[in-house]
């Protein structure tokens, strides 16, 4: 495991818990407004930090969480994760995975493990235009089987978009309604500027208040629930 940072306690990041919160080092996008590019760019990581240190803050916090959040990064890329996961299942904690999807593989086993409960999927936007918003060319196909896995599981999930400023219009909300339709929760999230050091050129902007009502009559009748962050 290549941790990039760890967070003692969040009562944000899993909903209705007390989570601490695991930064994995490494993704292979490059999503071009990445929030945590100190996580994704090898020259920007900071050294890794040891998993024994991670289980030490854990024990000292027991009494005080309900789970963890594994983030990142892209945690499924990570090859010690299910070990990692395993022992925080044996600690008595709950776990959520922050994933973008792009290893169902390694979802249907954490899932057949029963080391997840609770799963945030990223979609970025319609898989036609993919490459725009994780700025690499992506092989699609994972993604929908991921989609698919996860609709099927047995545990809460949800998927969200971050709206972004400059990048997103109606018609990328239009056409990835379908893929989401029928699903649990969806959310849309505002894109939030990240410090200067990190900004692209020209940088994106926080989307204007009318996309989240684009999003909310593309999406809100296809979905049981319709979240707005
Ligand atoms: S998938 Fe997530 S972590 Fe990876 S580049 Fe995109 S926003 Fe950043």
């Amino acid at each position: 495991m290549k941790i990039g940072g760890f967070q003692k306690s969040s009562l944000i990041d899993f909903p209705g818990k007390v989570a601490a919160v695991v930064f994995t080092q490494g993704c292979a996008w490059r999503c071009p407004y990445c929030h945590n590019r100190a996580l994704v760019y090898p020259s920007r990581f900071q050294p890794s930090m040891p998993v024994e240190e991670i289980f030490e803050h854990l024990l000292l916090g027991r009494s005080q969480l309900d789970g963890v959040v594994i983030t990142g990064g892209e945690p499924t890329q990570q090859c010690g994760l299910m070990d990692f996961l395993r022992r925080i299942r044996e600690m008595g904690l709950l776990i959520k995975l922050d994933t973008n999807g792009s290893n169902p593989g390694m979802l249907t086993s954490l899932l057949e493990e029963n080391l997840l409960d609770y799963i945030a999927m990223d979609v970025k936007g319609p898989l036609s235009e993919y490459r725009r918003f994780v700025g690499c060319e992506v092989d699609t196909g994972p993604l929908e089987l991921s989609i698919e896995l996860i609709k099927q599981a047995k545990i809460p999930y949800e998927f969200r978009t971050t709206l972004v400023g400059g990048l997103h219009t109606q018609e990328h909300l239009d056409q990835l309604a379908p893929l989401m339709y029928g699903v649990r929760r969806y959310a849309v999230q505002t894109y939030r500027m990240p410090p200067s050091d990190f900004r692209s050129q020209p940088p994106f902007t926080p989307p204007d208040v009318s996309l989240f009502h684009i999003a909310s009559e593309a999406l809100r009748d296809r979905v049981d629930e319709f979240l707005v962050r």
